[in-house]
């Protein structure tokens, strides 16, 4: 009233006279001072009194003072002048603070620092008279200089934050687990990195660090420097979907020793494969032949890995991933096949180092969290204790391809499981570790998708893993690993990884899930019956009464004999069948592995191509009798195709072996 009195009579705004509440409803609204504004300002402060207590009013009002320019709020100001959070500021830099809303036209900030100065201090000798601080605080406060200047905000996790935001646009205050010190060193680690990777045109990398224990996101740096526009610097490459090369490997081995198909000697065979026409080869375009399954992991072979999956079901492969937290595949289903393991796929590395916090939490799957106080999940059973235990022993494993050749510390080389991926044509490079307390994902690439013939997993990738993983637990313990309860050991015949037979001499020690592993005993050699000369093999239909032996062969299937056959790699092979046999043989089934099956074939019309005849046959067997569209074509021993030119329109190409066992496909052939 006393303001009102006051301006009506100077006919003019001479006096506030607000309370705190209308300068507040007056910040909350700006408007223009005209005595209907005033009013419409008490009405506001009044709802205000109504609907919040004093200290959110107070707190509001510290929130809304001006600073000058852009900058609002005690909070702000504190950061952006002073550079440390209002709890940590001195009494004399409160002061300061709290008179410039007072005029921050005429107090600026780092510009007007002296007069700003004098200000304080005449305020601090009123603060004194009214005995708001004590004598000493207060002669302490008037000698310190004010050193304010203006400076951005500390900017930290900057892609958890954007992706955070825009999720909970709404939400004053966010609480990650973020552990500074660690966010701090891992966005410093990928900067210096990238740095020397530039050489080989490898700009960008992204990586996750997540705590076990809880499953906290506890480092995300989506890029190597979120202001380098050139890089595209902005984009999360922990958010980002891309091919994951071999790195989804693990599981689907883990899920083949959960239905008792593999233990880790389990003999695998990489030999060349066609699966209806696609042909997986490894990163070194050469087959191994035998390899345990250790060893396929470890050298991370694609065509063991193909074969495997394609005995298990694709479709349960695919749920288990997603189970595990993939939902980037879920759009994908449609277009996965058998490539999915070796990376056909688009994944996130949140996802994928998510997935492998499955790996190092016994089997169990728990979404990682970014923000404190969420509802937690349950945890889910993606593969047994059992089968976690093994593939995580195998992947701690040192002899293996992907150790970096230019690893220098490898003394320093934190003792934990990893594994590497490398998509098609060199566009990323992937490597994942985890011990019992924490998993790293790390990506390397270009945003841009440009590839570079040195990026891949094992040299751009391991080292930057290896960086992040030792600033978070310099000495870990080697048996951080525990032997489950539940798990056996037990000997296998080297030859296959199965339970020995008598006759096999070279035994070695495996694990096994008691009741799950399969118990099939080992057949790496079969007994066969012959004539004295052993040119003559025998059945038990056609076995003479006297003058036979018995002699062991080796029993490999048919596809290694390809391979032998095709690399010229001797063996011993079963003496032709006693001709005079009259038994039709139907064991040991036969697979045409050219033409293939329901293909369409296309033919350039006056040329000489021809289609190659060729199947996988057993050890027993001699000759292969070829023909086409029922009709006979040749014969021919199983280590040598026959070649021949269809005629257009659909053609039938079946074979039958010395045995009497058939087989046929059926192609189409296109004439142009
Ligand atoms: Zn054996
Ligand atoms: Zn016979």
């Amino acid at each position: 009233m006393r303001a009102f009195i006051q301006d009506i009579r100077a006919g003019k705004v001479v006096s506030g006279a607000s309370t705190i509440t209308m300068q507040l409803a007056r910040m909350l609204e700006p408007e223009k001072r005209t005595f209907l504004n005033k009013f419409k300002e008490m009405f506001r402060a009044l709802q205000l009194e109504r609907k919040f207590s004093k200290e959110q009013i107070l707190e509001m009002y510290f929130n809304l003072l001006p600073y000058g320019g852009n900058v609002e709020g005690i909070k702000a100001a504190s950061m952006i002048f002073l550079h440390r959070q209002p709890i940590n500021l001195s009494s004399a830099e409160i002061a300061t603070l709290l008179i410039i809303p007072n005029n921050p036209n005429r107090y600026r900030l780092g510009i007007d620092n002296n007069i700003i100065e004098m200000e304080r201090n005449r305020w601090l000798q009123r603060f004194k008279k009214a005995g708001l601080f004590s004598s000493i605080e207060i002669s302490q406060a008037l000698t310190e200089p004010l050193d304010a200047r203006r400076a951005g905000l500390p900017h930290i996790a900057h892609h958890l934050c954007n992706r955070l935001f825009a999720k909970f646009k709404n939400t004053p205050y966010i609480y990650t687990y973020i552990d500074f010190n660690t966010q701090r060193r891992t966005q410093q680690i990928i900067a210096d990195y990238i740095n020397k990777l530039k050489l080989w045109n490898i700009n960008n990398a992204a990586a996750i660090v997540i705590r076990n224990r809880d499953h906290s996101v506890v480092a995300y740096a989506g890029s190597a420097d979120f202001n380098d526009a050139l890089h595209q610097g902005q984009v999360d490459g922990v958010n980002a979907i891309r091919s994951p090369g071999s790195a989804l490997k693990p599981f689907m081995y883990a899920m083949a020793m959960d239905e008792g198909l593999v233990t880790p000697k389990t003999i695998l065979y990489d030999v060349p494969c066609n699966f209806s026409g696609y042909k997986p080869q490894d990163y070194d375009r050469m087959y191994r032949g035998k390899v345990t399954v250790e060893d396929a992991l470890l050298n991370s072979l694609n065509v063991p890995a193909v074969k495997m999956l394609n005995e298990m079901d694709l479709n349960s492969y695919l749920a288990m991933l997603e189970k595990g937290g993939c939902n980037s595949l879920k759009k994908q289903e449609k277009n996965l096949g058998l490539s999915l393991v070796l990376g056909g796929c688009g994944i996130r590395l949140y996802e994928l180092t998510g997935l492998y916090t499955a790996l190092a939490c016994k089997g169990q799957y728990e979404p990682a969290s970014f923000i404190k106080n969420e509802p937690s999940c349950k945890p889910i059973r993606l593969f047994s204790e059992d089968a976690s235990f093994m593939i995580s022993h195998i992947l701690t494993e040192m002899m293996r391809y992907d150790v970096p050749v230019n690893l220098n510390d490898a003394v320093h080389f934190p003792k934990i499981a990893w594994k590497t991926g490398t998509s098609y044509g060199h566009h990323d490079g992937w490597c994942v570790g985890y011990d019992d307390r924490y998993t790293v994902g790390v990506w390397t690439g270009n945003f841009n998708d440009d590839q570079s013939p040195e990026l891949n997993g094992s040299a751009c990738a391991v080292p930057l893993m290896a960086q992040i993983f030792t600033t978070l637990s310099v000495y870990n313990e080697f048996n951080w690993l525990s032997f489950p309860k539940g798990l056996g050991t037990r000997w296998v015949c080297e030859e296959t990884g199965k339970i020995p037979d008598t006759w096999c001499t070279n035994q070695v020690m495996d694990y096994y899930i008691p009741g799950v592993s399969s118990s099939a005993k080992c057949n790496h050699l079969e007994m066969v019956y012959t004539n004295p000369e052993g040119n003559i093999s025998y059945c038990r239909s056609c076995l003479p009464k006297s003058g036979y032996c018995t002699k062991l062969y080796p029993n490999y299937p048919p596809e290694m004999l390809s391979y032998f056959n095709l690399y010229h790699i001797p063996y011993q092979k079963i003496p032709e069948h006693n001709p005079l046999c009259p038994r039709i043989f139907k064991d040991k089934e036969m697979a045409i592995q050219s033409p293939v099956n329901g293909m369409e074939y296309i033919l350039m019309k006056n040329d000489s191509h021809s289609i190659m005849l060729k199947c996988d046959a057993g050890n027993d067997v001699s000759f292969i009798y070829w023909y086409v569209n029922d009709k006979f074509f040749g014969k021919s021993k199983p280590e040598t195709p026959l070649f021949f030119t269809p005629s257009a329109g659909e053609v039938k190409v079946s074979c039958t072996d010395d045995k009497g066992r058939t087989s046929h496909v059926k192609i189409f052939v296109k004439e142009i």
